[in-house]
C-alpha cells in the first residue's frame, strides 16, 4: 500500500519504495540464513555475495573500467574530504592541490585539504554560490597532484554539466548528491567518491572509485581505515563494513539497473527537475531561483517566495502547506533559507507532479 507521505529531503532521501519492501522481507531472514543481514558476519560467503554484486551492478551501471577499484568505506562524504588528500596530495612533490570552489561541500573540502597541503583556488572568489566560473578564467597549477571538484552543490543547487578539463592533471569529484543521476564516462577521472544516502541507498556507506595507479602513496600520518589501497587490497574488509548500507545500496542499484539504468535515470531527473524550474521561470519574480541556468541542479532545486530575497512569511506558508499536503523537507538549508526540493532519483515524476501543482495553486492564491 503506497505511502502518503512524500520526501523531498536532501538527504537521507526517499527510497524506492519496492527497495523498502523487499528489506522489509529478508530482515529476519536473508534468504535461507535463518539470520538477518544486520546479524550477518562480514567474513561470512554470504556477506562476499552481496558486497560482490554490489561491485559489479555498479561497475555495470557506471561502465567502470578494469583498471579502477570500488570501495565501500565510512566515514561519509566528509570523510572523503580527508581521504583524498591524505592520499592524493602527495601524488606530486610540492604536495598542491587545486580546488574549484562553487558552494558550502567544495569550501569544507578545500578548508580539510589545507591541513595536508598547499590548496590553490584555481578562481576567482565568488561572492555568492550561483554561478560556476567559466574555465577560462581558471588558473590551473601544472604541478598540483590533482584537481578537485563538487560535481552537485546540495546546499545551493549548483551543478556541473560538463567534465572539467584539467590538462592531464588527476580530477577527483564529489559526486555525493549527483551519484548514478545520469551516465558518467569514468575514464576521465582518477577518482569520484558519493555518499550512498541521496541517490544510491541510506546512510553509513560512501563509495569510492579510484583509479589503480594512484594507490599506494598515501602520506604516512594516514589512518589506516582511510588508506585507499589498504581497503582496495582486501575488498573493502580491512575492518568490519557498513554491512547492512551495503545491502541496502545493493537493492537500489538493482531497481535502478530495472528501471533502464543511469541514461533513464538521466532522462527522469531532466523531465522531473524542468518541471519545477518551468514553474519558477514562468512565475514572473513570485518563485525566484538564484542559480544561473546553465548550472541549475537536476537534483536540488532551491528557491524563494515572494520577492528575490525571500518573503520568509510567505514562505512558512507554503512549507505549513506543503505539509498538510504531505509533502516534507521542503525548507532550505539554514545557511541560505528558503526552499530547496530535492528530487533524487527514487523521487517520482507523480511526486514532482504533486509539489508542481502545488506551487501552482500557491501562485495563483498568492501572487
Ligand atoms: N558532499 C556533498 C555534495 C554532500 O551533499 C554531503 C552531505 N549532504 C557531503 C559531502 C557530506 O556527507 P556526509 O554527511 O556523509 O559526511
Amino acid at each position: 500500500d503506497q505511502k502518503q507521505t512524500i520526501n523531498f529531503g536532501a538527504g537521507p532521501a526517499k527510497l524506492p519504495q519496492t527497495v523498502l519492501i523487499q528489506a522489509q522481507k529478508e530482515l529476519l531472514s536473508y534468504g535461507s540464513t535463518g539470520i538477518s543481514v544486520l546479524e550477518m558476519s562480514h567474513r561470512s560467503s554470504d556477506f562476499n555475495k552481496i558486497i560482490n554484486r554490489t561491485e559489479s551492478l555498479l561497475r555495470e551501471l557506471l561502465n567502470i573500467p578494469d583498471n579502477y577499484k570500488v570501495m565501500f568505506l565510512q566515514g561519509g562524504g566528509s570523510g572523503q574530504f580527508s581521504a583524498v588528500p591524505l592520499n592524493l596530495i602527495g601524488l606530486k612533490g610540492d604536495r598542491c592541490a587545486d580546488y574549484l570552489v562553487t558552494g558550502t561541500w567544495s569550501a569544507k573540502a578545500a578548508k580539510e585539504a589545507e591541513k595536508y597541503g598547499k590548496v590553490n583556488i584555481v578562481h576567482p572568489k565568488l561572492d555568492s554560490y550561483t554561478r560556476i566560473p567559466d574555465p577560462s578564467s581558471w588558473t590551473l597549477n601544472p604541478s598540483a597532484s590533482y584537481v578537485y571538484y563538487c560535481c552537485n552543490e546540495t546546499v545551493h543547487g549548483v551543478e556541473y554539466n560538463f567534465t572539467p578539463d584539467t590538462n592531464g592533471v588527476v580530477l577527483v569529484s564529489d559526486m555525493s548528491s549527483n551519484f548514478l543521476s545520469r551516465p558518467v564516462d569514468v575514464s576521465k577521472f582518477g577518482l569520484i567518491f558519493a555518499g550512498a544516502q541521496k541517490n544510491v541507498g541510506c546512510a553509513g556507506v560512501t563509495v569510492v572509485i579510484v583509479r589503480e595507479d594512484l594507490l599506494g602513496q598515501a602520506l604516512k600520518e594516514c589512518p589506516i581505515v582511510l588508506d585507499y589501497k589498504v581497503q582496495a587490497d582486501s575488498n573493502s574488509l580491512y575492518n568490519t563494513p557498513p554491512c547492512f548500507s551495503i545491502y541496502i545500496m545493493g537493492l537500489v542499484l538493482e531497481w535502478i539497473k530495472n528501471n533502464g539504468g543511469s541514461a533513464a535515470m538521466e532522462r527522469l531527473n531532466k523531465q522531473k527537475s524542468s518541471m519545477i524550474y518551468d514553474i519558477i521561470s514562468a512565475s514572473n519574480g513570485f518563485y525566484a531561483c538564484p542559480v544561473e541556468d546553465a548550472c541549475r541542479s537536476r537534483m536540488n532545486v532551491p528557491f524563494r517566495i515572494g520577492k528575490k530575497e525571500g518573503d520568509e512569511a510567505l514562505e512558512k506558508l507554503f512549507l505549513d502547506g506543503a505539509l498538510k499536503r504531505g509533502m516534507i523537507s521542503l525548507k532550505g538549508h539554514r545557511s541560505v533559507g528558503g526552499i530547496r526540493a530535492s528530487l533524487y532519483n527514487a523521487v517520482t515524476v507523480e511526486d514532482t507532479e504533486a509539489l508542481a501543482a502545488y506551487m501552482r495553486e500557491f501562485l495563483k492564491e498568492h501572487q
